[in-house]
């Protein structure tokens, strides 16, 4: 096996930097600094945690654009979209800052003591497992409440960013965490599961595949380490006979193609009512050929190549299988290297691997329904429960179907999206626990409960 990483631009295959992985007794030593810092760190008062926190915003602020252009090349994503991914974070960070210590504070609860209350104390050090498709939201939506809370962090970031995951730990140096609180580990899976098995680690939060989620968990239960899973989607987008398809379509087409479509919470399959079947195919379509593909460094760019070669080709097998079980192609399907063009299927049938797996790029495949019930049968007809998106004109109706939803989120006339206010997260094989909001950062703490006579 061996013992470097490259980072390589999918947009033109040339090499960023090669990493040397770290040996075990490193990453250990890593891990008996991070506990080191946490006896210090848990006794730190809320208020210098947050001041903390600030410097970090004030850090991602001061270094948009390098920070913005390094998620670019290492993970191809249009320049706009790294800027806005790092705007994000420093909005993270501000909330976090504003609502920790409230988060935080012990709750009294009326019983018959004298005194009850619930009290938040943290578990010590925390694994991170992370994906390269947000590279520096997906590390900070977790690090900053779990951090807040007075816990330590390790992070094994993605092999393909690792430039982002060293550039995150000299942020959180320079913010003045001491070197322990916030660490970067440049390992393989193998060490990283003796990792999660060292006593010295209290929990996990994996975001990525179902895969590496079942393995983890795995791992993680077989020691009783609590998990937070953050895995695949396959949301369904329904469309009904009364949406506003002019005020909406640029809405539902970025739920698509956000990040070339490499996100867990894009829209993977959209499920249209038959009256407004034809007029959604050609506004999508249009929209879609609108979209601009160049170098992703360009300001005018909107579509870029996947994250790495080979995640196109397991686009490719996906829409090869959709063609030769009748699917029609009405734009797309065209494949260079890491690039696979915005693709529209439709005659799509629930055989096919574009209903039944996640599709992680941008891939658009319709269905045609009769009515609002056939099409919650179709949209809950998945082994994921991320989220579920509804567009019609008559929002009092839609409520009454929220019950009928089995996922983390349903959004009515938006896409679904990540906000530090709402709890984010999924059911089913899109894993368990939530980020964010209040609910994110009492994940990670031992929720005590206190009685007094
Ligand atoms: P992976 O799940 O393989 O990678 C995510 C992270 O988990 C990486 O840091 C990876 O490390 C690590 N990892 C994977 N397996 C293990 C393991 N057994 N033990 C320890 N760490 C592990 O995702 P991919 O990058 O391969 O993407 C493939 C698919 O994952 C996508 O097509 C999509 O379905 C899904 N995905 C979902 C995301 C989400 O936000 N929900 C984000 C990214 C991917 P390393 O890079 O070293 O392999």
């Amino acid at each position: 096996m061996s013992n470097t990483i490259k980072s390589i631009n999918p947009y033109n295959q040339e090499l960023i930097e090669t990493y040397t992985l770290e040996t075990e007794t490193q990453v250990f030593s890593k891990l008996k600094m991070a506990d080191k810092a946490f006896n210090d760190w848990k006794n730190e008062d809320i208020e210098h945690r947050t001041q903390l926190l600030i410097n970090v915003g004030n850090i991602l602020e001061e270094r948009l654009e390098p920070l913005s252009k390094l998620i670019t090349l290492e993970m191809g994503k249009p320049i706009q979209e790294s800027r806005a991914e790092i705007n994000k974070c420093i909005f993270l960070c501000d909330f976090y800052t504003t609502n920790a210590e409230e988060f935080l504070a012990d709750q009294i609860i009326k019983t018959d003591a004298q005194e009850s209350f619930i009290s938040y104390d943290p578990l010590g050090v925390i694994l991170a497992i992370m994906p390269w498709n947000f590279p520096f939201w997906q590390v900070l939506r977790f690090a900053i409440p779990t951090l807040a809370a007075g816990n330590t962090v390790v992070v094994k970031h993605a092999s393909n960013v690792t430039g982002c995951a060293l550039a995150l730990q000299t942020i959180f140096e320079d913010a003045g965490f001491n070197p322990g609180c916030f660490q970067t580990l440049v390992t393989n899976h193998k060490v990283i599961e003796k990792v999660l098995e060292d006593p010295i680690v209290k929990a996990v939060s994996l975001t990525g595949s179902e895969k590496a989620g079942r393995s983890i968990a795995k791992v993680a239960g077989q020691h009783l380490k609590k998990a937070v899973l953050e895995l695949g989607g396959n949301n369904a987008c329904i469309v009904l006979d009364d949406a506003n398809l002019n005020k909406y379509i640029d809405t539902i087409v970025k739920a698509r193609m956000l990040n070339t479509g490499q996100s867990c919470i894009a829209a993977k399959r959209f499920i249209v009512t038959e009256n407004i079947y034809d007029a959604f195919v050609d506004k999508f379509t249009a929209k879609v050929k609108t979209l601009k593909y160049s170098n992703p460094l360009n300001e005018e760019t909107e579509i870029a190549t996947l994250a790495r070669e080979d995640l196109a080709t397991d686009i490719q097998k996906q829409v090869d299988d959709a063609i030769q079980k009748g699917a029609k192609v009405v734009l797309g399907n065209q494949r260079d290297k890491a690039y696979f063009a915005p693709t529209i299927l439709t005659e799509v049938t629930k055989d096919m691997a574009v209903f039944t797996e996640e599709t992680f790029g941008p891939v658009a495949p319709i269905f045609k329904v009769k009515n609002i019930e056939e099409a919650l049968e179709l949209a809950t007809n998945s082994k994921f429960g991320l989220g579920t998106m509804l567009f019609t004109e008559d929002t009092e109706t839609a409520t009454e179907h929220i019950s009928k939803i089995p996922d983390g989120a349903f959004f009515i006339n938006e896409m679904v999206k990540s906000d530090p206010r709402l709890p984010f997260g999924g059911t089913k094989a899109s894993g368990y626990g939530r980020e964010l909001s209040v609910e994110g950062i009492h994940e990670f703490v031992n929720v005590k409960t206190v009685y007094i006579n």
